[in-house]
């Protein structure tokens, strides 16, 4: 489970989202993705946007498990193959309706060889948001089926419009679909189709996977090696298989993925990375071979599935978006310098900051190390058994939550010198 997103695991107000996700922990027992960006700076603020819309959806679309997926241009109703492959994508998208309590049989709808592969073979589900799905996040709309080559090729928008008619677009995604010997349909990864544009590379425990511009660089794969040693040394930790997807930026491991658009796009471009603890994967950008962070996010989350921290503990080791932890903590005791009506005895609220520092993944990571100059990797792991950022708080160092705002002020300025 994602600890990048906090708030939305201690709020118990979306009974029907809460429900579709237990059923989920019970099928997939790890599941550990940073939200959106993850990990990144602007993943608070969208998170917030995210989880607001995805309130107003379950409670104005309780219906949505019976509607039919709606198109945007007509599809000629004589064109019988066409309308069976887009009859098999609305299927598969009224599968993801808020109702629904379990992920759909993969099976159905995709090829047996991606289902052995993977435990979800479609890698758009999770990359928009890492605890929901991305075909949850709006009403979807089918803009676009045409027939290319042996496939067919359609584009579906997810979208929220609120009161006043304004449209919040959380992402349009592409979908092909193989009509099957057998006259069924199945969908080929977006992935698969751009395979021949990407190189791979086996290094140890790590399949890199990356587009064909890039230099492979060993001397990165050497220094993520040596940070992997020491930390399952540390944690007394068995190896993983990691399959590591990475490119210069962001958009295009979006794109790789099977994305037009999605919310977490614009701004300038910044190293940022995403984990999947379900098939062990990850997906980065900006900083090559070497992405510590999320592999930290593979190695250490499942063992903390409810710790407020996990987040913090990846920040400690790995850093932030292209920045070690230090660096995180001298912008933010000058930001919060700056800005004294910042109180952090309501710490949730200060969500956002700017592009390149997450302020609560930054006082997450502070806390990690502290706990770690205290004990070492004794106090990092007593420190992860808190189920509450207040319990840890309180039981550590004593202060209640009235007094959070000075104790952190003070400490984010000590550890920022
Ligand atoms: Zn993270």
């Amino acid at each position: 489970m994602n600890k990048c997103d906090t708030n939305l695991t201690k709020d118990n107000k979306y009974p029907n989202y809460f429900l579709f996700r237990s059923k989920i922990n019970q099928y997939f027992v790890s599941f550990s993705y940073c939200i959106l960006s993850n990990c990144q700076a602007v993943c608070y603020k969208i998170k917030y946007i995210i989880t607001t819309l995805f309130i107003v959806i379950l409670m104005s679309l309780s219906h949505l498990a019976q509607a039919q997926i709606s198109v945007n241009n007509t599809i000629d109703p004589t064109d019988t193959e066409l309308n069976n492959a887009v009859h098999f994508l609305q299927q598969y998208l009224a599968e993801f309706a808020p109702g629904k309590q379990y992920m759909p049989d993969f099976t159905k709808y995709w090829p047996a060889e991606d289902c052995q592969r993977y435990r979800i073979p479609d890698k758009m589900i999770y990359a928009v948001n890492s605890e929901i799905p991305t075909y949850m996040l709006g009403r979807a709309r089918i803009l676009y089926a045409k027939p290319e080559g042996s496939l067919i090729h359609a584009k579906v928008m997810f979208s929220h419009t609120d009161s006043i008619g304004n449209v919040l677009v959380t992402s349009i995604t592409n979908h092909y679909i193989s009509k099957q010997a057998d006259g069924s349909y199945k969908f080929i990864s977006p992935i698969q189709l751009q395979d021949a544009t990407w190189r791979s590379t086996q290094y140890g425990h790590i399949a890199y996977h990356y587009p064909s511009y890039h230099k492979f660089d060993k001397g990165k794969t050497r220094q993520l090696a040596g940070k992997i040693a020491t930390l399952e040394k540390e944690w007394q930790l068995q190896p993983i298989d990691i399959q590591y997807y990475f490119a210069d930026t962001r958009e295009e491991i979006d794109h790789y993925r099977g994305f037009d658009f999605t919310i977490s796009m614009g701004n300038r471009d910044k190293p940022s990375g995403i984990s999947d603890g379900i098939d062990n994967g990850i997906w980065c950008a900006g900083l090559g071979e070497d992405y510590f962070h999320e592999v930290v996010h593979l190695y250490l989350n499942p063992l903390y599935p409810h710790a407020p921290l996990v987040e913090g503990l990846a920040v400690f080791y790995g850093g932030s978006l292209g920045h070690d932890l230090q660096w995180h903590l001298k912008r933010l005791d000058t930001y919060l310098h700056q800005h004294p009506e910042i109180d952090l005895n309501n710490i949730d609220n200060f969500y956002y900051m700017d592009n390149y520092t997450n302020p609560l993944n930054t006082i997450q990571g502070l806390m990690c190390l502290m706990a770690y100059k205290k004990d070492g990797t004794t106090g990092l792991k007593r420190t992860m058994n808190y189920n509450t950022f207040f319990a840890l708080l309180k039981k550590e160092y004593g202060i209640d939550n009235k007094s959070w705002n000075t104790f952190l002020r003070d400490k984010i300025a000590e550890y920022a010198k």
